[in-house]
């Protein structure tokens, strides 16, 4: 199986060695300190602002945009969400959901966000903002430093989901100025679903935990408070923390975030450039590292997913709703390498001489 989709993606072999092994009982000084060296470095790669800290969710990376909803804003508050595509109106439904006020600034399929369109919602009255910094759905990136900048001369309370895009584009907490950054398990981390961490700068933890929320689960504060001794309220997914860790530590040997963000990004231009003879539009007007979105010119994308699937083996990721047959992904994170790409791209040729492509 070769599998390009944006997660759950490919593995190494020593991420895949751990979730072999049995899992160990977790209220124990070891497991706290392996949950405080995954606390340690995920900081570190986010280059996360002095006395931030990291809540370890047992959850897809949606329970923690859900809680980051739910813990950092109100009815009081009126937020604005970049909506560009399906991870944007999951934030927007999150905020419906949850009575927090929001508008949308919604965006096309593909289109990256200018600054001159931000700032039409400038001195308007919000509170704070969600954005998708890399909307998966479409492989947009978003610029966070902008964005931030806008959060800054608006006093806005700044919510980055950054689950595809974390170690595959860089990003600055500190610099672009984000209260909260959001991630998962299975995309550029590439370790199984099940595990999403939430990284709260200092404003953020002052925020949450001077609030009550109406959540046992999704109470931050008590994550927070559980996590200054290395542990979670509840029982974590103990087996792919320590799977995480492996990774982590992976990372850190072969040069760390820059080392590991550059080689994604290798892997997405080698994969850019091999397909340019083939009949591909690019969807995104500025892509991100992670993925690249095509719309096949004379094919059905849903068809192309197919196709690959059940004859090559090959996972290509397809779009969902009303970009189904008309986009489909390429992911470029997780244990893949330039051979894999010309792989899938042989895959693609071979069906263009076939006639269906
Ligand atoms: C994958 C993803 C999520 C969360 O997906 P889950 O299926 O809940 O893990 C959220 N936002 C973005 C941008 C994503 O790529």
């Amino acid at each position: 199986m070769l599998n390009f989709t944006v997660g759950p993606v490919m593995c190494s072999e020593e991420v895949c060695a751990v979730g072999g092994e049995q899992i160990p009982y977790f209220r124990t000084p070891e497991f706290s300190e392996l949950m405080k060296e995954n606390e340690r470095l995920f900081l570190k790669y986010a280059h996360a602002p002095e006395g931030s800290r990291a809540a370890f969710m047992t959850n897809s990376s949606t329970g923690s945009m859900e809680a980051a909803v739910m813990n950092c804003f109100t009815e009081a508050d009126k937020v604005l969400v970049i909506d560009g595509g399906s991870f944007g109106h999951r934030f927007a439904e999150l905020c419906r959901i949850h009575g927090v006020p929001y508008e949308t600034l919604p965006l096309r399929c593909g289109q990256a966000l200018s600054e001159e369109r931000l700032y039409e919602y400038d001195g308007r009255g919000f509170t704070g903002l969600l954005v998708n910094i890399d909307e998966t759905s479409t492989g947009v990136l978003y610029d966070a430093e902008m964005i931030g900048g806008f959060c800054r001369q608006n006093r806005l309370f700044y919510v980055c989901d950054c689950v595809s895009s974390f170690l595959a584009d860089r990003f600055d907490m500190a610099h672009c100025g984000a209260d909260v950054m959001i991630t998962g398990s299975q995309k550029a981390l590439a370790c199984p679903p099940g595990i999403s961490v939430i990284i709260l700068a200092p404003s953020a933890v002052e925020r949450v935990t001077s609030r009550t929320v109406k959540s046992m689960y999704f109470n931050l504060a008590d994550v927070l408070r559980n996590m200054e001794r290395g542990q979670t309220p509840f029982t974590p997914a103990v087996g792919i923390l320590r799977q995480i860790n492996a990774r982590l530590r992976e990372i850190e040997a072969a040069g760390g975030a820059e080392a590991e963000i550059a080689r994604v990004a290798a892997q997405a231009r080698d994969f850019r450039e091999k397909i340019k003879d083939l009949p591909f539009e690019l969807v995104a007007e500025s892509p991100a590292n992670g993925v690249t979105s095509l719309h096949p010119l004379n094919a059905d994308a849903y068809e192309i997913f197919t196709y690959l699937k059940d004859n090559c083996g090959i996972w290509v990721c397809p779009n969902g709703g009303d970009m189904k047959s008309r986009v489909f992904r390429v992911g470029h994170i997780g244990h893949l390498t330039h051979e894999d790409n010309t792989v899938l791209v042989e895959a693609l040729e071979d069906m263009q001489e076939k006639g269906l492509l």
